[in-house]
């Protein structure tokens, strides 16, 4: 009887029992997924004879899989060594997730294409720009998608553009403030949340040691940005300071983002204003 036959004669529960690690036997065995024969070939290499262990398909895919979990480990690790001590996100969206997300009126489609994006994140092509009135729920799902693949062992990190931005303006002054580290982590991870881009001025600094270096360096990846702006008005922040000299005359940063990404507008009224009607 092959192996292959025994191992299908026996009932699935103990298939496994097949399976050992014990080189002196040829065949000790197979795949109970795809069957096939596992055992060890003899090679003789430089006069000496050496075994080999014999690989199926489904192994070989496993320790791919496993290799994959542990590189995304270790990134999500350096990314937290550098983060550990820096606020960036907001107090109210510390714990934003999509079971706490409040649903209204308007709200409905762009929760879906974010619930999809994280479900699909894998395979998506795009990352998102969402854009709508302040308070309409925007970074809350950002947040969400976020924190959810965060859970999943993605190494992902979300930026507050504000805080962002400032902390930026005090590495100038601060050497323990790495900025360049903290750029680089923004471009490795897997998922990079910008949230609020498009808050107060841009500085020529600002421009061209972080909003640049970013977006730039995440071309091909997926990136979830927020914003209170228009596309128009989102370009038009990139392309000046407050004082009207030229940062991003040529759009590189907004052909990026409209390169990598869709554009959704949430037309969902804003939270805060709803409960200041209720107020009133
Ligand atoms: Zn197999």
């Amino acid at each position: 009887m092959k192996a292959q036959d025994l191992a299908m004669a026996l009932p699935e529960s103990i298939r496994t029992s097949l399976s050992s690690n014990n080189p002196t036997w040829e065949h000790w065995g197979c795949c109970i997924a795809c069957h096939k024969l596992l055992g060890y070939k003899e090679y003789a290499i430089l006069g000496r004879t050496r075994k080999f262990r014999i690989h199926c398909d489904c192994e070989i895919e496993h320790d791919k899989q496993q290799r994959v979990i542990q590189e995304r480990k270790a990134r999500t690790l350096e990314v937290q060594k550098i983060f550990n001590r820096l606020n960036l996100i907001p107090d109210s969206l510390t714990n934003a997730g999509f079971k706490n997300f409040q649903q209204r009126e308007g709200s409905e489609k762009i929760y879906e294409i974010a619930k999809g994006f994280y479900r699909n994140f894998e395979n998506e092509k795009f990352g998102y720009v969402f854009f709508g009135t302040p308070g309409n729920g925007k970074s809350h799902l950002a947040r969400a998608v976020q924190r959810s693949l965060d859970a999943d062992g993605w190494p992902t990190l979300f930026l507050d553009w504000p805080k962002l931005s400032e902390l930026a303006r005090r590495s100038i002054k601060d050497e323990r403030i790495n900025l360049s580290a903290i750029v680089r982590a923004a471009i490795d991870v897997d998922l990079l949340v910008l949230d609020d881009i498009g808050t107060g001025w841009l500085t020529d600094f600002e421009f061209k040691n972080v909003a640049f270096p970013i977006i730039n360096g995440r071309q091909n990846k997926k990136t979830l940005y927020t914003a209170n702006l228009s596309p128009e008005r989102l370009e038009a922040w990139f392309a000046s300071d407050k004082d009207g000299k030229a940062l991003d005359e040529d759009g590189r940063c907004i052909d990026r983002i409209i390169g990598d990404c869709k554009f959704v507008h949430n037309k969902a009224t804003s939270m805060r204003r709803e409960r200041a009607r209720i107020i009133d």
